[in-house]
C-alpha cells in the first residue's frame, strides 16, 4: 500500500460518502455485527449433550432452574463467526502501526508467546506445594533479578498486575516506612503537573494530600518551585520520568537529593521505562520506589483492557516494607516461597498483601523471554530507536503541526505536538478522526493537559522507517485538510463501521444496559 504524499483524500459531499448504501450494512469484507443477544435465542446450542436419563435422581435438591436462564444461545459456528467479527472492528498492533503514546504499543515477539504457553508455566496452579513448581517460581526469582539489574535498584515486588496497582504498591511501601519512623504526620505527596493522571489518583487513594507543582515553558519538573515546597509536612514526590510531555527530568538526582534531605520519599513513575532501558539506572537517579509496566516495556499484548503486570523495583530504604509474598532462592538452588507464615522472620515489615498469590505468571514469562532474547545490547537498542523515532516524527512534522516542546531538545520516546495554528471550528479531534480513515489508530489526544488539544505519538522501536514514513505522510494530509478547513473533516471517520459519535451524550447519559430494540426505535435510529 502506498499513500499519495500529495494528500489523497475521499471525495465527499458533506457528512455522506457517495458510495452507495449496502443492503446488509456490510462494507465488502468489513462485516456489521449485531449483538450477541439480538442474533442469539434461548433454544440454539452449540454444546451437544447426551439426553438425561430418565430415573436418575436430580441432585440440585431444591436449586433446579425453574425459569429459562435468558442467554441467547449460538450454534458453534455462529459463536465463532459472531467474536471473530467483532475482532475485525478492533484495531490491533498486529494490524498496523499502533501511535498510542504513554502506551508503548509494541509489537510483541511470538517467541514470547511459545514460552508463555509450556505447560509448566501456563497450567501450573498457584496453591501446588512449591516443589512441584520449581520452574515457575525460577522465572519469577529470575526475573526479579534482572529487574533489579536493569534498574540499580535493591529489591522488587513482583506481585502489582499493572503500572497503576505497582504505583500503589510503592506508595505503601512509603507510608509504611514513614509510619515505622514516627512520623505518619508527613501526609502530602508533591505530584508535577508533567506526570501521568494516575500519579495523583494513587496518592488520594492511599490517604495522601496531592499537590501540584509547576512545569516549566520547558516542560520539565520546575526543580526550584518543588524545592521551596519541601518540608515536615511532605512524605515523597511521584514523578513521571521520561515525562508525559515527551521530554528527560534532567534535574531528577538534585530532586531526589532535595527530598531526601528533608526526609521523603522519591517515587518514580516508570512506565515509560522503554525510553531508557539499557541506558539510565534509576537507582543511580536516587530513587526510593518505581513500577515497571512490564506489558509495556518488555512486551505482553496489551490494551482494551489487560493483561498487565507492574512489578515494582524498591531502593534499600523500602525494600524491607515491600509485599509478600516473594521469592527466595537458598543456597542449594532450591526457590521458596516467602508468606506470612514465614515473613515473621524474614520479612517483620512487610505492609501486607496486594493480589492472592503471586502475580501475573503469563507475563512474567514474557518478560523474562524478551529480556533474555534480546540481551543488554540488544534493551539498549531498544531505548535508542524508540527514541529516535520518536524524534524523526516529531521533525518531519516540523510545519505541519505545532510541537510545543520541541525547542527543549530532542524528545524521548514520544512526540507531542498541539492544536496551536488549526484553523476555528478545527480542532485535535478531527486530526483523531481523520486519522481513522486513513487506517490509523489515533494517537493519545488532550493528554497531557499542560499543552492545549495535545496530540502524543509514540511510535516504538519495533516500527520500520517505511511504516514511519505511511504514518507521517498520513498524519501530514489530515492536518493539512484541517487548515484548510476541509468540512468533511468535521464529520470523519467515513469509512469505519461507526461514524463520529455524539461523544458528549454517550459521556452524559451512557446507555449500559442492553433494551430489546422496538421496531419504532431501530427506525429512529
Ligand atoms: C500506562 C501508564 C500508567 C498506568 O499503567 P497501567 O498498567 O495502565 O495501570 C502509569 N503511568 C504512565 C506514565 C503510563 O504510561
Amino acid at each position: 500500500m502506498t499513500i499519495n504524499q500529495s494528500g489523497w483524500r475521499p471525495e465527499m459531499t458533506g457528512a455522506q460518502s457517495q458510495a452507495p448504501a449496502t443492503s446488509t450494512g456490510n462494507k465488502a469484507l468489513m462485516l456489521e455485527e449485531p449483538l450477541i443477544f439480538e442474533i442469539g435465542d434461548e433454544t440454539t446450542t452449540g454444546v451437544d449433550l447426551s439426553a438425561q436419563t430418565t430415573g436418575a435422581a436430580s441432585r440440585l435438591g431444591g436449586l433446579a432452574r425453574s425459569a429459562p436462564i435468558g442467554l441467547p444461545g449460538l450454534s458453534e459456528p455462529e459463536t465463532v463467526r459472531h467474536y471473530t467479527r467483532l475482532s475485525r472492528q478492533n484495531y490491533a498492533i498486529d494490524l498496523g502501526l499502533f501511535p498510542l503514546g504513554s502506551c508503548t504499543m509494541k509489537h510483541n515477539p511470538r517467541l514470547n508467546e511459545r514460552m508463555a504457553r509450556l505447560p509448566g508455566f501456563a497450567d501450573v496452579h498457584p496453591l501446588q506445594p512449591v516443589d512441584t513448581v520449581q520452574g515457575a517460581l525460577g522465572v519469577i526469582n529470575e526475573l526479579a533479578f534482572w529487574l533489579m539489574e536493569l534498574t540499580g535498584m535493591h529489591g522488587v515486588a513482583m506481585s502489582p498486575k499493572a503500572g497503576a496497582h505497582g504505583e500503589l504498591c510503592g506508595i505503601l511501601c512509603i507510608k509504611a516506612a514513614l509510619e515505622k519512623r514516627g512520623e505518619g504526620q508527613r501526609k502530602v505527596i508533591l505530584v508535577p503537573e508533567s506526570a501521568h493522571g494516575t500519579n495523583p489518583a494513587t496518592a488520594a487513594f492511599a490517604g495522601f494530600t496531592v499537590e501540584n507543582i509547576p512545569a516549566t515553558t520547558e516542560g520539565r519538573v520546575d526543580t526550584d518551585a518543588l524545592e521551596a515546597r519541601l518540608g515536615p509536612d511532605v512524605a515523597g514526590v511521584m514523578i513521571t520520568n521520561p515525562n508525559t510531555c515527551g521530554l528527560f527530568e534532567r534535574d531528577m538526582k538534585r530532586i531526589s537529593d532535595a527530598v531526601h534531605a528533608v526526609g521523603g520519599y522519591v517515587y518514580c513513575d516508570g512506565a515509560n521505562f522503554n525510553a531508557i532501558v539499557g541506558r539510565v539506572r534509576p537507582g543511580d537517579l536516587g530513587i526510593d520506589a518505581m513500577h515497571i509496566n512490564l506489558h509495556k516495556t518488555f512486551s505482553t499484548p496489551h490494551g482494551g483492557g489487560g493483561p498487565g503486570s507492574g512489578p515494582t523495583v524498591l531502593s534499600e530504604a523500602l525494600s524491607p516494607f515491600g509485599p509478600l509474598p516473594f521469592t527466595a532462592r537458598y543456597q542449594d538452588g532450591h526457590i521458596g516461597l516467602i508468606e506470612e507464615e514465614t515473613a515473621g522472620e524474614d520479612h517483620p515489615d512487610s505492609f501486607g498483601r496486594m493480589t492472592a498469590f503471586h502475580g501475573q505468571m503469563g507475563m512474567f514469562t514474557r518478560a523474562l523471554t524478551y529480556i533474555l532474547s534480546h540481551g543488554a545490547d540488544g534493551l539498549r537498542q531498544v531505548a535508542e530507536d524508540a527514541v529516535l523515532n520518536a524524534n524523526y516524527v516529531l521533525r518531519s512534522l516540523e510545519g505541519t503541526l505545532d510541537a510545543p516542546f520541541a525547542h527543549s531538545g530532542p524528545c524521548m520516546h514520544e512526540a507531542l505536538f498541539s492544536d496551536d495554528g488549526l484553523p476555528d471550528g478545527f480542532s485535535t479531534l478531527d486530526i483523531a478522526k481523520g486519522l481513522i480513515d486513513e487506517g490509523f489508530h489515533p494517537m493519545t489526544v488532550y493528554f497531557p493537559l499542560v499543552v492545549h488539544g495535545a496530540m502524543l505519538v509514540e511510535p516504538t522501536e519495533t516500527e520500520s522507517k517505511a511504516a514511519l514514513d505511511q504514518f507521517i505522510a498520513a498524519l501530514r494530509s489530515v492536518a493539512e485538510r484541517a487548515k484548510a478547513a476541509d468540512a468533511s473533516l468535521k464529520t470523519a471517520p467515513h469509512f469505519a463501521p461507526r461514524a463520529r459519535l455524539d461523544e458528549t451524550a454517550a459521556a452524559r447519559k451512557p446507555v449500559l444496559v442492553w433494551k430489546e430494540r422496538t421496531p419504532t426505535a431501530q427506525a429512529a435510529e
